[in-house]
């Protein structure tokens, strides 16, 4: 899939539209999203135009890919979703259901969270 530039957390990165901080570094942009589906709620990505986890592992630098797995542990430990657990998870593709075609990490905390996925 091509990277789309008018995707709304490229606007995010380049400022035309706010977002709830959390955390940024130079390689990564934290923030709450904007229909959380448990009391913690981020989503943690790459400031690189990458559209999934393939693609940032393909295209990025073992920087950009560093910094982005570090700033996971690091935006868990800031919100406090450490203490009871959490779960990390990447929406790739239409399998996976991606909304957002830059490539981001959903970090939900905060609650028991239940089984992995819904029971078909
Ligand atoms: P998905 O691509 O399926 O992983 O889902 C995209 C996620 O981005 C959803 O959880 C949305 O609630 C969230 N989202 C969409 N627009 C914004 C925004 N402007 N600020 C924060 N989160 C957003």
């Amino acid at each position: 899939m091509a990277y789309d530039p008018e995707n709304i957390f490229a606007k995010i990165l380049r400022g035309e539209i706010p977002c709830s901080k959390v955390y940024e570094d130079d390689h990564v942009l934290a923030f709450n999203d904007i229909r959380p589906q448990a009391p913690i709620h981020v989503l943690v990505i790459p400031k690189g135009a990458y559209v999934s986890l393939d693609d940032l592992t393909e295209r990025g630098t073992d920087e950009e890919v560093a910094a982005l797995f570090k700033a996971v542990g690091k935006v868990a430990r800031l919100t406090g979703a450490t203490e009871g657990g959490y779960r990390i998870l990447a929406n790739i593709g239409e399998n996976g259901h991606q909304e957002v075609p830059h490539f981001h990490v959903h970090i939900f905390g905060g609650k028991r969270l239940g089984h992995m996925l819904p029971k078909q």
